[in-house]
């Protein structure tokens, strides 16, 4: 995939940043691996995530100059489209979720929690989801930024299933089917590998 710079007709020559060449550029900030991940497999095309990775454009603007000043404001050609209304928000409910687990170390915790948010909405798993390189690699992330998130998810459920069940908890609404994870038909949807 062609990588263009914000706003520009395309530009044959810009540079298509891998996650390594991201991190070469990185200001050495806490986080700044998994957001090399995630923007540079968003600027393949290897994520769900919409239009400037979930964060409105001031935001990817800020996240960029914060975290890789050299870079640019680079975007995937084609760029993925906004999230309708109702998508987002869910997004916004999702990462209101994520942000109250925050770290409170560093001011990218803010910008992942809506990143992170936005990959729940794709049908796959998470980290796939994400453009991660694994479920290690986004509880990985987890742990870093929102890590009393990750005490919560005691059992280890998948993510995806995780916040969703947070966010019923949390809201009074009970969508399970049954009184108990152990006791329910669907118990290997919510737990188990994800691969
Ligand atoms: S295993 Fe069943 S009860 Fe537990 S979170 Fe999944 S759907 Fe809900």
């Amino acid at each position: 995939m062609t990588v263009r710079a914000q706003g520009a007709a395309e530009e044959p020559g810009a540079v298509a940043y891998t996650y390594a060449g991201l991190l070469a550029e990185a200001r050495g900030l806490p986080n700044d691996r998994y957001l090399a991940r995630i923007i540079a497999s968003w600027l393949h095309g290897e994520s769900v995530l919409p239009a400037w990775l979930g964060l409105t454009r001031p935001d990817y603007r800020a996240l960029m100059a914060r975290h890789f000043p050299r870079v640019g404001t680079p975007v995937p050609s084609p760029e993925p489209p906004t999230l309708s209304a109702a998508l987002a928000d869910e997004q916004g409910d999702v990462a209101d979720l994520i942000r109250r687990y925050r770290r409170g170390d560093d001011r990218s915790e803010l910008w992942l929690a809506p990143m992170v948010a936005a990959g729940c909405l794709g049908r796959e798993h998470l980290w796939r989801d994400l453009g991660l390189t694994g479920r290690d690699e986004l509880s990985a992330l987890i742990a870093a930024a929102f890590p009393a998130l990750q005490a919560r998810n005691e059992r280890d459920m998948k993510w995806k299933k995780f916040l969703y069940k947070c966010l019923c908890e949390d809201t009074g609404i009970y969508t399970c089917r049954a009184p108990s994870c152990d006791a329910c038909s669907d118990f290997h949807d919510c737990f188990g590998p994800e691969v």
